[in-house]
């Protein structure tokens, strides 16, 4: 089976780990924090908050953004589930933007439309949440210049997105938001196995953030409501979690970092190749935003004639091809459908939805590999 994403590791990540289970800390420790700032650097970022997952940094950012009960976050319908949840988790609502067709990313357009309604409606949302599809930017900059009258904040959800780029700016460096979440699992661009971080320019964000991953938690006075009892103290001031990143899984992630660009030239070659070879099919290929260099997560294609989506996808499986569906539009989810979303609400997405197919992508591909679901893909239009 060709899968759809798979890691790259290499025996200096495998030497980096190791050397940190010889060594004196296991948990978050200096080699956390020199991960942070490594990630922090490379993206031109202030500050980077690693935490135990992307998922994890959606809720510390959620929180430390001031998101609770009777708030509301928008986000894009064809994300993952995390970048809705973690609205649910501090008791706000969510709602969704639809999709531009091209991109897969939240629609400026449908972004302003909705915000007049939610400005008649006395409904504004808080917290908007674009997320870069496949490692594609979104409209940031238009994103911003939409939400910004109306106060409302900026989390990039960037898990597909490390080592993308967008007019000029490294994907993370928080030129138009306020904060940017990576994911370092397996399948995305870099991993540190699980694991994610919270970038951002804002010091005391980051600070509330390196709290909330850690129960809440101080030990700076300046922050106590006395003065230290002696120099054991510490105080909790905030309630929050356990969200540490393990100092193996940071070792790992300075390591990758060191082959990023590697990996995003080498996802990105792989894209052109496909979007050559794949020309002549009934199919639509991924568009680009111009200004924007995608990371390359995901390369997924729409079929012409929805009707042949299921029979062609089993047809590929059939043939060792490991293609998959990134995402079933979140709204559709049973959770979300109890809290009244429904069938036709996002109608882009609902139709993205009848037609994508994530075709396999992974740095350590090989041509002849390509080739082989390129077959398998011709092999399906052929009567
Ligand atoms: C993978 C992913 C997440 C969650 O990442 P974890 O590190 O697995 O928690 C969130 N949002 C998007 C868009 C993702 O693809």
């Amino acid at each position: 089976m060709i899968p759809y994403g798979r890691q790259s590791i290499s025996q200096q990540d495998v030497d980096a780990v190791v050397e940190i289970l010889n060594s004196d800390f296991l948990t978050q420790g200096p080699v956390v924090a020199r991960f942070e700032q490594s990630v922090a650097d490379r993206v031109g970022a202030r500050y980077g908050v690693a935490v135990n997952s992307a998922t994890s940094a959606l809720h510390i950012a959620c929180a430390a953004l001031g998101l609770g009960p009777g708030d509301l976050l928008w986000t894009s319908p064809i994300t993952f589930v995390a970048s809705a949840n973690c609205a649910r988790y501090v008791g706000a609502d969510v709602d969704f933007v639809d999709i531009d067709p091209d991109t897969f990313n939240m629609c400026p357009k449908a972004l302003a439309a909705k915000l007049e309604q939610a400005k008649s409606a006395g409904r504004l949302p808080k917290i908007i949440v674009p997320v870069h599809m496949c490692g594609q930017s979104t409209a940031t900059r238009e994103i911003a210049e939409l939400v910004h009258p109306y106060g409302i904040r900026i989390i990039e959800d960037a898990s597909h997105a490390v080592g993308g780029s967008y007019l000029g700016q490294p994907i993370g460096s928080c030129r138009y938001s306020d904060i940017t979440i990576f994911s370092f699992h397996p399948v995305k661009i870099i991993t540190t196995a699980e694991g994610g971080m919270a970038l951002t320019n804002d010091a005391e964000l980051a600070a509330r953030m390196e709290r909330l991953r850690s129960h809440g938690i101080t030990r700076d006075p300046s922050l106590m409501t006395h003065e230290p009892d002696g120099p054991w103290y510490y105080q909790q001031i905030d309630l929050g979690w356990n969200y540490r990143m393990t100092e193996m899984q940071a070792a790992l992630g300075i390591s990758q970092l060191t082959r990023l660009s590697e990996f995003v030239d080498r996802r990105n070659a792989l894209a052109e190749r496909y979007d050559a070879l794949l020309a002549d099919l009934p199919l639509h290929l991924p568009g680009r935003l111009e200004g924007a260099r995608s990371a390359f997560h995901l390369y997924v294609v729409r079929l012409q004639d929805e009707t042949r989506h299921c029979a062609i996808f089993e047809a590929l499986r059939a043939d060792g091809i490991g293609v998959n569906l990134h995402y079933i539009p979140v709204h559709l989810q049973p959770y979300y459908r109890d809290l009244g979303f429904a069938d036709g609400d996002f109608p882009i997405a609902e139709d993205y939805y009848e037609r994508a197919i994530s075709i396999p992508l992974y740095s350590g591909m090989t041509e002849a590999d390509q080739n082989l679901v390129v077959e398998s893909i011709r092999s399906t239009f052929v009567p």
